[in-house]
C-alpha cells in the first residue's frame, strides 16, 4: 500500500508499505479521510518529534476492515484518538490529564507509531471511537483538532456575552471561534494577516476580522483572548489584547523566549496542551454529531493520497487553504 512517511533523512515522502497486520486487541482500518496538521507540516524542522520512518497523520477516520474480537464490526465507521494508550498509574494520570502521561505520548499515532496516511491503519481497540451515523468519515477526521479547540475554550471560561478574540485563524482558531460563538460570546474578532482565513471567519460568523497591523485600531478589550499562532512575538498582542481580570490561552508552546510588555490587571495567562482525557475527544466526536460545528468552510480540500505533496504545500500558504485532507482509498 502507498503511505506518507517521515524519513530518516527528516523528508516527508511517499513510500510503499506492507498493509499493516492487526495483533491482539487492534482493528484494522481502511481510512477515509486524513487531516494534515500543523504538526505534520513543520516535521522537517522537529525531526525529534517522530519515530523515523513512521507513517504520518494523526487526524484519521476510516471503516473497520477486519474486526478482532469485540463490539465493532465489519465496515463500522470509526476514529482514532491518536493519544487515547495513557498508562493509568502515572502521576499524569492520576490527576486526569491523561493527555501529559508519557506512555499515551510515546504511543501517539501517527507519530510515534503508524498512522494514516495510508490505504490501511491499525490502532489499539481501546483507542477507537465509533462515529454516529450522521457523521461522514471526511467530518469525523475532524474530531482530534476539534477536541483541541474544546479544551482551549474550556480553560478560557468562554460564557455568554464574553468578548472573545482569536489570534491565527487557521484551522484551531477558526474551531475555536465556531465554540465560542455556541457559547454566546458576544463581541468577537479574529485577527489573522491571510485574508482567506479573515472572509472564513467572518463567514463562520465573527463579528470582525482584521490583519495584524490593524490591531492599533481595535478600541476595545476582550474578556478571553486565544493565541492560535504558535509565534512567539504574538504574545505580547495578546497582553494588548486581554482586558483586566481577563485571560489569555496560549496553544501550544512558543518556539522562543517571549517579553511580557504591558500586563493588564489580574489578567491571567494559560496554556492550553492537546486535550484532556478520551473523554474530551468524544465530547468533540458528540458536538459534531449534534452538527454544532460546521466544518464545510474550513474544509478546503480533500485530495488523493499521492497528491500528499499539493496538499502540504497549499497548507504552507495561508492564502490557499485552511484544512486540508488526504482520502487514501477514495472513500470519503
Ligand atoms: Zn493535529
Ligand atoms: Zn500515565
Amino acid at each position: 500500500m502507498q503511505a506518507v512517511v517521515f524519513t530518516s533523512e527528516a523528508r516527508v515522502a511517499l513510500a510503499d508499505r506492507p498493509e499493516p497486520v492487526a495483533g491482539d486487541g487492534e482493528v484494522l482500518i481502511k481510512v477515509g479521510a486524513v487531516g494534515i496538521c500543523g504538526t505534520d507540516l513543520h516535521a522537517p524542522v522537529k525531526p525529534e518529534m517522530f519515530t523515523p520512518g513512521v507513517v504520518l497523520g494523526h487526524e484519521f477516520a476510516g471503516t473497520v476492515a477486519r474486526p478482532a474480537a469485540g463490539p465493532l464490526s465489519d465496515g463500522q465507521p470509526v476514529v482514532v484518538n491518536p493519544i487515547a494508550l495513557s498508562c493509568g498509574r502515572c502521576q499524569a494520570c492520576r490527576r486526569g490529564f491523561t493527555n501529559q502521561c508519557l506512555t499515551a505520548l510515546a504511543g501517539c499515532s501517527g507519530v510515534a507509531r503508524d498512522g494514516g496516511m495510508a490505504q490501511f491503519a491499525v490502532a489499539d481497540q481501546r483507542s477507537v471511537h465509533e462515529i454516529p451515523e450522521n457523521v461522514a468519515l471526511r467530518e469525523a477526521a475532524w474530531t482530534e483538532p476539534l477536541a483541541v479547540a474544546l479544551r482551549a475554550l474550556g480553560l478560557g471560561g468562554v460564557r455568554a456575552a464574553s468578548t472573545v478574540a482569536v489570534l491565527g485563524a487557521g484551522a484551531i482558531g477558526q474551531l475555536i471561534l465556531q465554540l465560542a460563538l455556541n457559547a454566546g460570546a458576544g463581541e468577537t474578532v479574529v485577527i489573522e494577516p491571510s485574508r482567506l482565513r479573515r472572509d472564513v471567519a467572518v463567514a463562520c460568523g465573527a463579528a470582525q476580522a482584521v490583519s495584524p497591523a490593524e490591531v492599533p485600531r481595535l478600541d476595545r478589550a476582550y474578556d478571553v483572548v486565544f493565541d492560535c499562532t504558535g509565534a512567539a512575538d504574538a504574545f505580547a498582542i495578546s497582553l494588548a489584547l486581554v482586558a483586566p481580570g481577563g485571560r489569555v490561552v496560549v496553544l501550544g508552546s512558543y518556539p522562543s523566549p517571549i517579553s511580557l510588555g504591558h500586563v493588564p490587571a489580574e489578567a491571567s495567562v494559560v496554556f492550553s496542551s492537546v486535550y484532556r482525557d478520551d473523554q474530551e475527544f468524544a465530547a468533540a466526536l458528540r458536538l459534531l454529531a449534534r452538527g454544532l460545528i460546521d466544518t464545510r468552510p474550513l474544509t478546503t480540500a480533500i485530495m488523493p493520497l499521492p497528491e500528499y505533496e499539493k496538499a502540504f504545500a497549499s497548507l504552507l500558504d495561508p492564502e490557499q487553504a485552511v484544512k486540508v485532507f488526504l482520502d487514501p482509498v477514495g472513500q470519503s
